[in-house]
């Protein structure tokens, strides 16, 4: 049955650019949380699609929403109003401070569109040719040439340069080094409450609070990357929430449209006087069909108290973890995470990955040394220590 595989794997090679490093499985079904791969092998997926299929695959009444509006409107461009973006808009605001949205199409231009909108306000609200924004090691804001500016990693901007000015970087969780590097210059901060692709790193909550104390001080904007944390993922809906932060503009995506592409920005009353209209646009941002799929993604997460059951499940698995790790400290070197967002170290992490994969367990393998996990928000407990009983076996190998 790997013939199917190998097939799929040599079709791809010459049809797309070189641009992935794929795991080795097609996938071609799934439901809820659990995904089949093109031999029919049975897998429980504990990445949802990194973190985008946040109500699980093909959820039963995301779907239903998705085929009655499909067959009622799909796109007509921002030059009309949309009912659906406001109805979007309206739950949306209702989860936080904000009190306006601009629509997008992923996190990067999701953060695209905090940056713009920072520096505008900077430019023609408060008068101040402040432009630079601030990020911090171990960051990821995205892959457009502004948030690989702001993401700044040495692997990622390989060959790309000259990279977008305006971007400057300091040590994650030192407060000194970040009140040295603000100038008159500096339009905003921007940072993730939990770092993801940095290999779920929550930052330290006192530091956070601090950032934002300074940013008041120094009357800069305080700008939250949302895009993986958010949307009820680290037990709150919006990460930022567990520290009582109240950051002036906040990015999300991923999970907002349960696999469509969606971002979205939050920002409020006075910083979104940045954006007049012609500013800033885009031609897909909160279409009718992705707009409706998303109200519904919102809905169900308040309805149903996903960031609770988030925050509640995912500390129980933080238990089960944590007592593995007592059992097998010289392996598992540590444990990160908060709610549904969890990133495990452990010693020869490619072979231990790869050994999960076998069993029928799919875990993200972040920088060679983390298991990451972003399991969709309604994941069922038992699958979750099916996991730890699966990892708990390999290590004892
Ligand atoms: C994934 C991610 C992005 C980029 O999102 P894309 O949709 O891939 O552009 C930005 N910021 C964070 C924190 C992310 O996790």
């Amino acid at each position: 049955m790997e013939t199917r595989f190998t097939d799929i794997k040599a079709k791809e090679e010459h049809l797309l650019c070189r641009s992935y490093a794929r795991y080795p499985l097609a996938l071609v079904r799934g439901k809820m949380s659990h995904v089949w791969d093109q031999d029919g092998k049975e897998y429980v997926d504990l990445l949802a699609g990194i973190a985008v299929c946040a109500l699980g695959h093909c959820n039963d009444e995301v779907t239903q929403t998705l085929i009655e509006q499909a067959h009622k409107l799909w796109h007509v461009s921002n030059l009309f109003y949309q009912e659906e973006q406001l109805d979007l808009a309206q739950r949306l605001l209702r989860t936080s401070h904000h009190d306006r949205v601009f629509f997008c199409n992923s996190g990067a231009e999701a953060n695209e569109a905090q940056i713009k909108l920072a520096r505008r306000y900077m430019r023609t609200i408060q008068k101040r040719d402040a432009y630079e924004i601030i990020t911090l090691t171990g960051c990821f804001h995205g892959r457009t040439l502004g948030t690989l500016a702001a993401t700044n990693r040495e692997n990622l901007i390989d060959g790309f340069t000259p990279l977008p000015e305006g971007f400057a970087m300091v040590a994650a969780n030192n407060i000194n080094a970040l009140e040295a590097r603000i100038t008159s210059k500096t339009a905003a901060v921007l940072l993730e409450v939990i770092q993801g692709e940095g290999g779920i790193i929550p930052l330290d909550p006192n530091y956070l609070k601090n950032v934002q104390e300074l940013c008041r001080a120094k009357h800069i904007l305080f700008l939250c990357d949302e895009v993986q944390a958010g949307l009820c993922r680290s037990g709150a809906f919006w990460a930022f929430q567990n520290h009582d932060l109240k950051p002036d503009i906040i990015s999300c995506a991923k999970g907002l449209a349960n696999g469509l592409p969606m971002g979205a920005i939050l920002a409020t009353e006075e910083v979104s006087q940045g954006f007049v209209a012609g500013s800033h646009a885009t031609t897909f941002g909160g279409g009718a069909l992705t707009a409706k799929v998303a109200e519904k993604v919102i809905e169900i997460m308040e309805r149903d108290e996903l960031a609770k059951r988030a925050g509640r499940v995912g500390l129980r698995l933080l238990t089960h973890l944590t007592s593995l790790q007592q059992r097998y400290p010289e392996r598992i070197t540590a444990i990160r995470g908060q709610g549904l967002m969890v990133g495990i170290d452990v010693t020869d992490c490619p072979t231990v990955w790869k050994k999960l994969l076998h069993a029928g367990f799919i875990t993200g393998l972040t920088h060679n040394q983390t298991l990451r996990l972003l399991p969709a928000l309604p994941i069922d407990e038992d699958d979750l220590l099916a996991f730890v009983k699966a990892l708990e076996t390999i290590l004892a190998a």
